[in-house]
């Protein structure tokens, strides 16, 4: 058995007025993520560790900011693409930890939902997915979200 280990990173700015996308999920907020796709900090932050961790180029690579396609588009196309090219290379998910750097929206009562949808989208069981808020404590002010993803992969052989 072999293992691979993914980092992912990703940072939006809030925009007023946009829907706020979080893990796949609509969420009740007054401002959403400023970006070319939907804006979805946490699926990018996924998508990237996955990536990297079996290889393949990174996101904005693979889904370039510049082409029309994947303007306002939903980030589970990103999320699903990572994934067929980790089940393609013979990878299966051991685990997922994630944190959001947010103020707000609060992350603990929207958790349930998050890891559920996760659960689904990335066909892994819920105890393999955890996702925890952090707020920043008040050293600086406020403008997005931030994202840290670490994802665990193994290999039979
Ligand atoms: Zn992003």
């Amino acid at each position: 058995m072999t293992f691979r280990i993914g980092l992912g990173f990703d940072a939006h700015e809030f925009e007023e007025g946009k829907p706020l996308y979080l893990g796949g999920i609509l969420i009740k907020h007054h401002e959403g993520l400023k970006g070319h796709s939907d804006g979805d900090v946490l699926l990018h932050a996924i998508t990237d560790a996955l990536l990297s961790a079996i290889g393949e180029p990174d996101i904005g690579e693979l889904f370039s900011d510049k082409d029309v396609r994947w303007k306002n588009a939903s980030s589970e196309i990103f999320l699903k693409e990572a994934l067929r090219r980790t089940r393609e290379k013979g990878y299966s998910i051991v685990n997922l930890d994630c944190v959001l750097v947010l103020d707000s929206p609060k992350i603990s009562p929207l958790k349930s939902a998050i890891v559920e949808n996760l659960s689904k989208i990335m066909q892994v069981d819920k105890s393999c997915i955890s996702i925890k808020g952090k707020t920043r404590e008040g050293f600086c002010k406020e403008k997005g979200v931030v994202c840290y993803c670490v994802i665990l992969l193994s290999h039979e052989g």
